[in-house]
């Protein structure tokens, strides 16, 4: 039989893990052919949510749980899943309903035709403000003119992945993740299936503007140097530009003379090119700032425990 693992990360979840778990019984009720496994990752909740998961699994033997030691964000909680889970397959969702369990059926048809990374892409987006669906738009479409690899927008973690893909993002093991360039980076036969993405039930959103922002900046460092070879090519072309006018000001002083004026150009010309040298500035720290990060070479996470006890992630 075929084991299929469905992975949630969840963090202050304790309203929405009793519903979606009830939704879930009732579709692997209809996909009996299957063996199922429920995975919660729970990624050091404030409140309840331990407790909730812990009754869960007293019910059902198929539920496990990986407790980590503290909050490591919802990125990380996934890589711990991946440790965990023992299915031919994984389903990863949120827990706060957003993701309609119905799509499993879908995903796991695609999957059984052979799709090795099967995605939904959102149809509509929620509840979410304009802004925040332009800038998201928006980012999406400058990741990928960074990039050669394919990034898709209107796809997030809803989705499910073949042991060999998540064997795969097992060895990746970056310290600041960015799980939805990975996807993209792996490659694997891919293909998507279209849902309508709902409203949060219970809880609040975890992200905050700054958050969003995090996590954007994040993908494009962890993805590309685009932003190192832009601010190159600015050196380039105002230095060009500097020099011509140069050449100008000393034609110009040489032959009108050089009666001593153009405080105000010189002001301009100096605050320009100091804002231009510390955005690079900016840019090249944000990478140096991932080198220091990375190069520390620490664990990703640590748990707490595996369903109550200490355990060994699966070779
Ligand atoms: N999550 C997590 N760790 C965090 C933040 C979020 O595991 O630090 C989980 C959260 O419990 C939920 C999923 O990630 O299952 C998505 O979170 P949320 O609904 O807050 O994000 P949004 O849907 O607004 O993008
Ligand atoms: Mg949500």
């Amino acid at each position: 039989m075929k084991k299929v693992s469905i992975l949630i990360p969840s963090y202050n979840e304790e309203q929405s893990l009793p519903l979606l778990y009830n939704q879930l019984v009732e579709v692997t009720n209809n996909l009996a052919q299957y063996e199922w496994e429920f995975m919660f990752v729970n990624d050091g909740s404030r409140d309840n949510t331990l407790n909730v998961i812990q009754q869960l699994r007293e019910q059902d033997n198929r539920v496990n749980y990986v407790d980590l030691s503290r909050n490591f964000g919802k990125e990380v909680a996934m890589l711990a899943g991946f440790d965990y889970v023992t299915g031919d397959c994984v389903v990863i969702m949120d827990a706060d309903l957003q993701h309609p369990p119905y799509v499993i059926e879908e995903f796991i048809k695609k999957w059984e035709e052979g799709y090795e990374d099967v995605y939904a892409i959102r149809r509509t987006r929620g509840k979410e403000s304009f802004i925040r669906k332009k800038l998201s738009l928006t980012y999406y479409k400058l990741l990928q003119h960074s990039t050669r690899v394919e990034v898709l927008p209107n796809v997030g973690d809803f989705r499910l992945l073949d042991r060999k893909c998540i064997n795969m993002l097992r060895q990746m093991r970056d310290q600041e993740r960015y799980t939805k360039g990975m996807y993209c980076w792996i490659g694997c036969r891919k293909i998507g299936v279209e849902f309508e993405q709902g409203d949060r039930q219970e809880g609040e959103s975890k992200w905050n503007f700054s958050s969003l922002l995090n996590l954007a900046i994040n993908g494009i460092t962890s993805f590309t140097i685009a932003p190192l070879r832009m601010v190159s090519v600015a050196g380039i072309i105002i230095a060009s530009l500097a020099f011509i006018y140069m050449v100008y000001v000393i034609i110009k002083a040489i032959i009108y003379g050089d009666p001593v004026a153009g405080f105000p150009s010189l002001m301009v010309a100096i605050l320009f090119l100091g804002g231009v040298q510390l955005i690079g500035l900016g840019i090249l720290g944000e990478y140096v700032g991932r080198i220091f990060n990375e190069s520390k070479n620490r664990p990703v996470y640590f748990i707490e425990s595996f369903n109550g006890e200490y355990h060994e992630p699966n070779q």
